[in-house]
């Protein structure tokens, strides 16, 4: 290897994850944190795990519901103005 260019490297670096797991690994860093690791990525474990900080998730699921209770559009126009039609035809048959 060349001199002086290369990093200091650590062949015991410890890796620590946020669930509590540790890991030694060769690194340029001496300590490493880590959110995710092979102990407790959702990706192993097979069990749903949302990593949202900023709320993202909740504040879609909120708006998606709000959508779902009230129905505006195009196709709701159509079926309202088919709904009048059919109320007037109705009418239109009791007078006749
Ligand atoms: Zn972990």
């Amino acid at each position: 290897m060349k001199k002086d260019i290369h990093p200091e490297y650590f062949p015991k670096a410890k890796i620590s994850c946020a669930c509590g797991a540790a890991y030694v690994v060769g690194s340029t860093m001496p300590e490493i944190s880590i959110e995710l690791c092979a102990a407790c990525h959702p990706f192993y474990t097979g069990t749903q795990k949302i990593i949202d900080a900023a709320r993202r998730v909740e504040k879609f699921q909120t708006r998606a519901k709000s959508v779902a209770t009230v129905a505006t559009g195009k196709k709701v126009k159509t079926q309202k103005r088919a709904a009048q039609k059919a109320a007037k035809a109705g009418d239109d048959k009791k007078t006749a």
